[in-house]
């Protein structure tokens, strides 16, 4: 069987509330797209281009 390819995530810090989160790569392989789990604040970091994007985040 094939194995499926794990979709890609970064680790979010929402500031907001202090909560530590997964976020993942949208369909269009464009930006991580998520929002805050406590208080719904919503957020997008596009993906670099060159790939050389940071695994982690932290929000303010
Ligand atoms: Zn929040």
């Amino acid at each position: 069987m094939p194995k499926k390819p794990e979709r890609p995530y970064i680790g979010v810090i929402f500031k907001c509330c202090h909560i530590y989160s997964r976020v993942y790569l949208n369909k269009q392989g464009t930006a991580y797209v998520g929002r805050c789990p406590k208080c719904a604040r919503q957020f997008r970091i596009k993906v670099s281009p060159h790939g050389s994007h940071d695994r982690f985040f932290e929000l303010t």
